[in-house]
């Protein structure tokens, strides 16, 4: 094979096929072509984008590179979510757990967090001892016993697609729709699944900020998971504020923790069981009502809370935070923010929240830093919500004077308040499947 070849075709408009990104792969995998030839390639991909049938065969590549779960023997349903990521998006640490106690197995492999995304890895490691690093055997295991498992990527996992991230991370490649889905989908789609729901987020917040493109993002992984015999369903869901009222990673794990028994805010509660509904549908539920009603029960009836305090014991963790969420780990400095002015809260900017978070130490800056997982927000004003001058609207969390500082900008930037038109997307905007773009109208 000879690369420079194919870079050459990729950079004049032309298209590599399935079988060559598959040949590619593997020796890309084996070390018999070097970075600086994958870079190259992949910013050609970049700029001319990819056909159908290459992001077919970048993904078979991928997930050929690795190993993948098989539940066929373990006589209940295999079903996944994956969000595109968002600020305060604490739903899979409700949805995996909750999904489990309704009888449907949930393998979930979430990733940390990215740019100014929170990732549920982080959440999930703000409980004391909580191990994401499962090996897929013990993955496995788990599933087979309490119904759950909630780990990283692990080495077995498409290991090419690890290689080819850690490279567009460095290479301005990232925000490009098939590499983006082929990328997802090698992950979730090794996990063994009989279905899969995406959270595919909307707005400012949103890893693609851009509705028609990240409407392409969703139809290009249903089609990849459909095409591989694995039924997928996107929800467009709203990402101009934060979701619920929590940002950063001990505040929404306790956040999920109420949501888990019921008394989380009503937008995480509407969209994890939206995206609940969903998951026992693909699982076999033929009604949509009895579906919500089995999640709803589940979550009045301390099922889906149970079911979380085993999935954190069984990974090393202390399950009497679920009971106790002050034994999460707690911010040395807190402070109320008070609205500045009286008014009507018009905008609450995520992706400046989200930054917040990052630069008050809850984040990442470099692949190696270390994350704090006390520091954060909780922000109760709402887009639409009149507020009066002097009002409590906010609390900020932090490691020190600076850091409560930082965060009062911060809020100081991102929460506006005035007379102007509030432009809030609807929460749940419409659902995506093989046969259409169905528009979802709000109760
Ligand atoms: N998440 C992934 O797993 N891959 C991408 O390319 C982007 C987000």
């Amino acid at each position: 094979m000879f690369v420079p070849a194919l870079i050459e075709r990729k950079r004049d408009g032309g298209a590599l096929t399935a079988a060559e990104w598959r040949e590619l792969l593997t020796a890309y995998q084996a070390g018999a072509v070097p970075d600086y030839q994958i870079s190259a390639l992949l910013m050609a991909c970049f700029l001319k984008g990819l056909t159908r049938e290459e992001t077919a065969g970048l993904l078979d590549g991928m997930m050929a590179s690795g190993s993948r779960l098989d539940f066929s023997r373990l006589g209940r349903k295999v079903v996944d979510k994956h969000s595109t990521g968002g600020v305060g998006d604490k739903v899979s640490l409700i949805l995996a757990p909750l999904v489990a106690a309704c009888g449907v197995a949930v393998p979930m492999m979430s990733g940390r967090g990215l740019g100014h995304t929170g990732g549920t890895l982080d959440k999930l490691e703000s409980i004391p001892g909580f191990r994401t690093d499962l090996s897929l055997e013990a993955t496995r295991a788990q599933v087979e016993r309490i119904g759950c498992a909630m780990i990283g990527q692990t080495p077995e996992i498409a290991p090419v697609d690890k290689k080819l991230y850690a490279l567009r991370d460095v290479t301005a490649t990232v925000e490009c729709v098939p590499l983006i889905a082929a990328s997802i989908m090698s992950k979730k789609l090794a996990e063994g699944l009989n279905g899969l729901v995406l959270d595919v987020k909307q707005g400012s917040g949103a890893f693609i900020t851009d509705a028609e493109r990240s409407l392409t993002l969703a139809r290009t992984m249903i089609e990849l998971g459909e095409d591989r015999g694995c039924p997928t369903v996107a929800l467009l869901t709203a990402m101009d504020r934060p979701l619920g009222r929590a940002c950063g990673n001990a505040l929404e794990a306790e956040e999920a923790i109420m949501g888990l028994r019921g008394e989380g805010p009503r937008d995480l509660h509407e969209v994890t069981v939206a995206e609940g509904v969903e998951m026992l549908v693909l699982a076999g539920e033929k009604d949509r009502a009895a579906a919500r009603k089995r999640l709803e029960e589940a979550l009045g009836n301390g099922k889906a809370a149970e079911t979380f305090q085993k999935i954190i014991e069984a990974q090393g963790g202390n399950p009497a935070v679920v009971d106790d969420p002050s034994l999460l780990p707690q911010a040395s400095e807190v402070e109320v923010y008070y609205a500045r002015k009286s008014g009507t809260v018009l905008r609450v900017e995520p992706r400046a929240i989200g930054r917040a978070v990052v630069e008050m130490g809850g984040g990442r800056r470099k692949v190696e830093d270390a994350v704090d997982p006390t520091v954060g927000f909780v922000i109760t004003a709402r887009p639409g919500q009149p507020v009066h001058a002097s009002e409590p609207i906010a609390s900020i969390f932090a490691r020190d004077a600076e850091g409560i500082e930082l965060g009062k900008k911060a809020l100081d930037g991102a929460i506006a308040i005035g007379d102007g038109e509030v432009t809030a997307l609807p929460l749940l905007q419409a659902r995506v499947t093989t046969r259409g773009v169905e528009r979802i109208s709000e109760k």
